[in-house]
């Protein structure tokens, strides 16, 4: 098939990128190369520099490639950054999605698969989140994901577009080739291997008194192996979710830590730090309906997977992708 990937030089766009081309997919990547590396597109893909924001970037590549399907990555997600400022989140995400749209529309491509978020949901009130809690975003980061939902909901009805939202949890890991490489970098996994590095004396730990078993914030880890797996069963099944993406298993940030002391043998000291503006005390995905519409299973998102895999990128790019 023919593919168009917006951010197919990010973090999971790059994976996912590699895996259609592997699958053998003609792929095109359109990244505006911001927040992205170059040396992350694959090098079977097709690359169109362009930005979103300009509907003419995005036109004129969508009437060149009249793609079968669209991969939706290209988006800001910090979450305290959008905090920060909101209207940069709502230009990029909202306004440079509703570009995409557009342009799908008028060369008549329907299929959409588009990177969507469990901040969507806000602060949920039960564990695990299922896709019908309510969505009431706490920060704009998860605000712009759900307006982009709407437009396409929206545009789903009116105009026949076939959306399906994937709503991650926490992406993590590393392949072979593509790993995590953020300016700033915020993630809490990268930031704790620093330490191991050297790079750093200690990672901080963004609150000890939440209402969580010991007190640190938990999560929901998904490797973007499995990440980038559950897009192409999408496809493939033409399955329109919307889908969590997350293994169902929490881990709070101090077991993150511990994980990343077993697998490094650093002992990493922490900081307790303040919390972190706009995080939620517990995320987990309840992901039953991945598994029962796509067959879709985790099978690399084991912490301590995760955490070798990661350790492995980062030993071997210790600068990200600028590491000669
Ligand atoms: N975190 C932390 N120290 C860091 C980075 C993150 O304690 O240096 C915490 C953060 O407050 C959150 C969890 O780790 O509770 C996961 O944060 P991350 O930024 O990785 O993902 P998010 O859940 O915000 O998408």
């Amino acid at each position: 098939m023919k593919i168009l990937v917006t951010g197919g030089s990010g973090y999971i766009g790059s994976v996912t990128t590699e895996m259609l081309c592997d699958a053998g997919n003609q792929v095109t990547v359109f990244d505006n190369l911001e927040r992205g590396h170059i040396e992350a597109v694959d090098p079977r893909a097709q690359l169109i520099r362009g930005d979103l924001r300009n509907p003419g970037d995005i036109d004129a590549a969508m009437q060149a490639v009249r793609p079968d399907a669209v991969f939706h990555f290209a988006a800001y997600a910090l979450v305290g950054e959008s905090m920060a400022d909101p209207m940069m989140y709502f230009q990029n995400n909202v306004g440079g999605g509703i570009n995409l749209v557009d342009a799908m529309l008028k060369v008549g491509v329907k299929r959409i698969i588009f990177s969507s978020t469990c901040a969507t949901y806000g602060q949920p009130d039960h564990l695990p989140m299922t896709e019908d809690l309510p969505q009431h975003p706490t920060n704009p980061y998860g605000e712009s994901k759900l307006m982009l939902e709407t437009v396409m909901r929206w545009q789903q009805e009116r105009s026949g577009l076939e959306p399906t939202f994937l709503r991650y949890f926490n992406a993590c890991g590393a392949t072979e080739k593509h790993g995590e490489d953020h300016d700033p970098e915020t993630h809490i996994i990268p930031n704790v291997l620093r330490v191991a590095l050297g790079q750093a004396d200690a990672v901080p730990v963004f609150g000890d008194d939440y209402a969580t078993p010991d007190g640190t914030c938990v999560r929901d880890y998904i490797h973007i192996v499995d990440l980038a797996r559950a897009h192409i069963l999408a496809l493939d099944k033409h399955a329109l979710g919307p889908f969590n993406l997350g293994t169902g298993t929490g881990f709070s940030v101090m077991q993150i830590v511990q994980a990343c002391r077993d697998v490094t043998g650093h002992p990493i000291p922490v900081k307790m730090s303040p919390r972190r503006p706009g995080d939620p005390a517990a995320l987990v995905a309840g992901a039953d309906k991945a598994a029962q519409v796509l067959g879709w299973m985790p099978a690399r998102s084991d912490v301590h997977t995760v955490v070798r895999d990661a350790w492995a990128w980062h030993q071997r790019h210790p600068h990200g992708y600028a590491t000669p």
